[in-house]
């Protein structure tokens, strides 16, 4: 079985020249596409989450304000900064940078209530797609901003025109920013699809039928050779930090002797991932005009 590594740093390269070129667009007609991102606290893997972004989004030609708040700060202050940012005609895009769960699973700094910081983001400038105003567009099929991580997959997908119409789909997670919207996404590209979580029985006899396996469940090297059905796709969204180096939830190695294509950990979907959001925040700033 011969085997094509899913290369997103090239696929990536290519959204990031086309947002440039949309960027300066916009630019050369009075608008300066502009994205801004809350964090709070000091969580070290947030920090360097954000700093990706601020760096993509200058190569880019896109404005980005960070606005850094204190590991003490109120839910009072995270949503004032919110409103605050909603009101501002200058800002197209919001994000609120979550701490990435599969590094430590910490939470927002203690008492803060991430849902309802969500839920306050202005569903016009919510290009992560986490409000419950996208995520119900994308389940009714109606556009509206869509989670970056899966959208980046499709796009994988796509780029190396790997078919999803009647596939049978293998979804493995359900959270709300990568296995549910990414199960609506390969729905609507007409796959079959089936979504396992942590109480799935028989996992790997589901797997084993999939065409499209995604991976997204924060456990390294969690999918094995015996998961994968010969000639699939496998799509390995988790990052995980093991021994100070970047694993994903799939077993490359023993994947590599099954998949017709696969995503590398690193250098695969997390590329896309920022792509996504220029592309989202450019949407945004498109769509306003202002
Ligand atoms: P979550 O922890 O929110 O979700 C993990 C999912 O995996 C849950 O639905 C959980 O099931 C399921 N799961 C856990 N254990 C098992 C098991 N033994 N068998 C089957 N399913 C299981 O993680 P995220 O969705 O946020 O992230 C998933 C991975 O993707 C992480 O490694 C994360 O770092 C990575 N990621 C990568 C990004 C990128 O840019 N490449 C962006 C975002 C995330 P249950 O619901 O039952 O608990």
């Amino acid at each position: 079985m011969s085997l094509t590594w899913i290369d997103g740093r090239e696929v990536a390269k290519k959204w990031k020249e086309n947002a440039a070129q949309r960027a300066q667009a916009l630019t050369e007609k009075g608008v300066t596409p502009h994205l801004a991102v809350i964090v709070a606290g000091d969580n070290p893997a947030s920090q360097v989450y954000v700093r990706n972004k601020e760096n993509a989004c200058l190569r880019a030609g896109i404005r980005s304000t960070i606005l850094r708040l204190p590991e003490s700060c109120t839910q009072e202050e995270l949503e004032s900064a919110v409103v605050a940012l909603n009101a501002d005609q200058s800002v197209h895009g919001i994000l609120v940078q979550l701490p990435p769960v599969s590094y430590t699973h910490l939470p927002l700094p203690k008492g803060l209530d991430e849902a309802r910081v969500l839920a306050l983001i202005d569903p016009e400038k919510d290009v992560d797609g986490f409000h419950a105003m996208n995520a119900g567009k994308l389940m009714s099929g109606q556009p509206g901003f869509v989670p970056c991580t899966p959208l980046g997959v499709m796009k994988l997908l796509e780029a190396y025109n790997i078919p999803t119409r009647g596939r049978h789909a293998v979804v493995i997670g359900r959270s709300n920013i990568v296995g549910k919207p990414m199960a609506m996404l390969l729905l609507a590209a007409d796959a079959t699809v089936t979504v396992c979580h942590s109480k799935t029985e028989n996992l790997a006899d589901i797997t084993r039928q999939a065409d499209i396996l995604v991976a997204a469940v924060g456990k390294a090297n969690f999918v094995t050779g015996d998961m994968i059905k010969p000639g699939a796709t496998v799509i390995d969204v988790g990052i995980n930090r093991v021994d100070g180096t970047l694993v994903g939830d799939v077993n490359a190695e023993e994947a590599a002797q099954k998949a017709a294509y696969l995503t590398p950990v690193p250098g695969g979907v997390g590329q896309m991932t920022i792509a996504m959001l220029l592309s989202n925040t450019l949407d945004a700033a498109e769509r306003h005009g202002r």
